[in-house]
């Protein structure tokens, strides 16, 4: 009799996907992606005072090929959405995205022909997170938050989530 007979039913597997959540969560590696002033308290989240490093975060990637989590940091101009996209296209998967305050979100104040109403619009988003700016407290909990739904996640089932937004977007495009 194998061990799978003698286990209760998927108990391989659960541990299987367990195991594989711990180290996807604990490996994430951003992209270099500030866009105006909440890229700041971004960048000071990796500074020795907050330390993203404990999380095993701390090398932002210069190349979208590198990176599999984007932070969105600021509001997003009409000119630049296709920039972003480009970039989020090149990240491998299974990728996530943060929105990152209130612009990056929903546009915030800047409610105009200029500015995407969100960075939804573009890319789909993970984790929305509030403040002007949030403050690097805020972003390290929702990066932890993020964690954790990474580390729920059933293996594959992320990317298959981005292979079916591709489709949907190559269709509409
Ligand atoms: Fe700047 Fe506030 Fe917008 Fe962040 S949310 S980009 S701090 S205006």
């Amino acid at each position: 009799m194998g061990i799978e007979e003698k286990l209760p039913s998927g108990v391989l597997l659960t541990t299987v996907e367990g195991v594989a959540g711990y180290f996807r969560k604990a490996s994430f590696w951003p992209a270099t992606f500030g866009l105006a002033c909440c890229a700041i308290e971004m960048m000071t989240s990796g500074g020795p005072k907050y330390d993203l490093a404990r999380f095993g975060m701390e090398v932002f990637r210069a190349s979208p090929r590198q990176a599999d989590l984007m932070i969105v940091a600021g509001r997003v101009s009409q000119k630049m959405a296709p920039v972003l996209r480009q970039i989020y296209d090149q990240m491998p998967g299974p990728k996530y995205v943060l929105a990152m305050g209130v612009c990056a979100s929903s546009g915030g104040m800047f409610n105009n022909y200029a500015i995407v109403q969100g960075v939804d619009h573009v890319v789909p988003v993970d984790m929305y997170l509030p403040g002007c700016p949030p403050r690097p407290e805020m972003l390290i909990d929702a990066i932890l938050k993020l964690h954790d739904q990474v580390q729920h996640t059933k293996l594959g089932a992320h990317r298959q989530a981005e292979i079916a937004e591709l489709e949907t977007s190559a269709l509409q495009a």
